[in-house]
């Protein structure tokens, strides 16, 4: 995963919504990343501290929350339970498991400071 692409895309967002709410500056933005998503936590910080200078999100402060792996069983429908790194049917004992959460990655909310009337 290309963090600095990605913290790039989070930016668009953040300071798109900025704009349209008339806030004069970001002051956090929460992000959900999944366990699985491919993405180094603290590279996306430093990408997105560096190219949200001189904007609108310039001392926004980036919380990244975790979303753990989990998975179901495509034969049964268990829930999957992991050993080490892989998933396996406590039920039927298959480890072809459908993941149901670990990819995640979006902006979960931004916090804004408050317009000036
Ligand atoms: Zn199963």
């Amino acid at each position: 995963m290309h963090e600095s692409t990605l913290a790039m895309n989070i930016l668009e967002i953040v300071v798109d919504q900025a704009v349209k709410a008339q806030a004069p500056a970001v002051h956090r933005v929460d992000l959900c990343v999944g366990e699985f998503a491919g993405v180094e936590a603290t590279t996306l910080v430093s990408c997105f501290a560096m190219l949200a200078e001189g904007t609108l999100a310039e001392k926004a402060r980036l919380e990244i929350e975790r979303i753990p792996a989990a998975g179901t069983c495509n034969r049964c429908g268990a829930a999957a339970s992991r050993q080490g790194g892989i998933f396996r049917c406590p039920v039927c004992g298959t480890s072809t498991v459908r993941l149901v959460a670990g990819r995640e990655l979006y902006v979960k909310s931004i916090e804004v400071e408050n317009p000036s009337q």
